[in-house]
Formats: structure tokens, C-alpha cells, sequence
């Protein structure tokens, strides 16, 4: 059984447990980037019909819209639609690569 003795940590000790921090500490961070691929898929799966094309949400056409070149496409915000129409021309290249 543990004796009174041991229950008081010696210097090596001490630091053995200080340096077992960094395995707890790769433990939530593994564990928060395995959160934010959960979120990040969820938000793929969302019932929205479309994808703001800003930020990568899924969006439904009762939001703000824009219609360039024929097509349309939807934002989750005012502020989203600002940015894309700023820079229209870089989103419509990569409109047509993809
Ligand atoms: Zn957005």
C-alpha cells in the first residue's frame, strides 16, 4: 500500500506530471478539431438549397441574392453579398473552373 512517504512528490515527480500536461493538451485539441470537422460537415448537410459563395454557408434564396452573368447566387448577409460583388471577377473565375 502507498505509504504517507509518497503522497509527497519529489522534483522529478513533478516535473513527470507537469510534462504529462502535453498529452491532455494534444487530447482537446484533438478533440475541438474533431468538433469543428463535425460542424464543418453538419454545415455541408444543412438543408439549405444553396452555398453562399462568400463564406461557404448553406443559405435558402429568402436571402439576399445577386444575378451576374445569368446566374444567381445567395448570401447569408448583406455584408457577405458586399464582399462578393467587390470582388466579382475572382469568384466568377473560380465559378468557371469549377
Ligand atoms: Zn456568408
Amino acid at each position: 500500500m502507498a505509504a504517507g512517504r509518497s503522497a509527497v512528490p519529489t522534483a522529478t515527480e513533478r516535473r513527470h506530471f507537469a510534462f504529462d500536461y502535453t498529452p491532455v493538451l494534444d487530447l482537446i485539441a484533438f478533440a475541438l478539431s474533431g468538433l469543428l470537422l463535425f460542424v464543418y460537415r453538419r454545415g455541408l448537410g444543412a438543408p439549405g438549397r444553396y452555398r453562399d459563395p462568400v463564406c461557404g454557408m448553406r443559405v435558402d434564396e429568402d436571402g439576399p441574392s445577386l444575378t451576374h452573368g445569368g446566374e444567381t447566387d445567395y448570401f447569408c448577409s448583406k455584408a457577405c453579398r458586399r464582399a462578393f460583388r467587390t470582388s466579382l471577377d475572382e469568384y466568377a473565375d473560380a465559378h468557371a473552373t469549377a
